[in-house]
């Protein structure tokens, strides 16, 4: 049991019934809630769940809304990976040295990780691409190449740079080695 009771008294909504976006029956569940970010403040987390055909996603805001920003973080060891990441589904994410950024699956999709989970999530996402059998042997040696070098990233034996930007403002890396650029929002 928590002391506080602060985060006990925190309101969640949740709303049954609802039209789900992928096979349109009211079978989905939509919740929302706020949970205390130690380092980012108040976060609005959002749910959706659907009983019929099992799709769920998720996304965030900051309650205090942040600045569209560009985050570059190196990452040059393994304590690098618990660096925590807070992506919302406005976020995109790129690694250059691999050449690979999200798909929209991934991009739509709004949580709070840390670096070792968004290269996990890239993985997972390289490993279903391999099993394509359009691929040709040029590009599936490519995709082999990125999960060798991952887990040469997970070893801290391979360093690379991890690149966010969100035009919402409701993304962020929290660590001192992080280079924050501010940008214009695109619309
Ligand atoms: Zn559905």
């Amino acid at each position: 049991m928590t002391q506080s009771g602060e985060q006990d008294n925190r309101d969640i909504f949740i709303v049954e019934n609802q039209q789900c976006p992928v096979c349109a029956q009211e079978k989905a569940t939509f919740s929302e809630y706020e949970i205390e970010d130690a380092y980012a403040g108040p976060i609005a987390i959002f749910t959706i769940r659907c009983l019929a055909c099992n799709f769920r996603n998720s996304d965030l805001e900051f309650i205090e809304p942040g600045k569209p920003a560009e985050y570059t973080l190196d990452i040059e060891s393994k304590e690098d990976l618990s660096i925590r990441v807070i992506k919302s589904g406005n976020c995109e994410i790129k690694i250059p040295s691999f050449r690979i950024s999200v798909d929209s699956s991934m991009g739509s999709e709004g949580f709070i990780t840390n670096v070792e989970g968004i290269l996990q999530r890239f993985e997972q996402q390289i490993k279903v691409l391999k099993e394509d059998d359009d691929l040709d042997k040029v590009q599936r040696k490519k995709l082999k190449n990125i999960l060798k070098g991952l887990e040469e990233v997970y070893a801290g034996e391979k360093k690379i740079t991890l690149k966010m930007r969100d035009d919402s403002g409701n993304s962020a890396i929290i660590s001192d080695k992080v280079k924050i650029k501010k940008i214009t929002s695109k619309k």
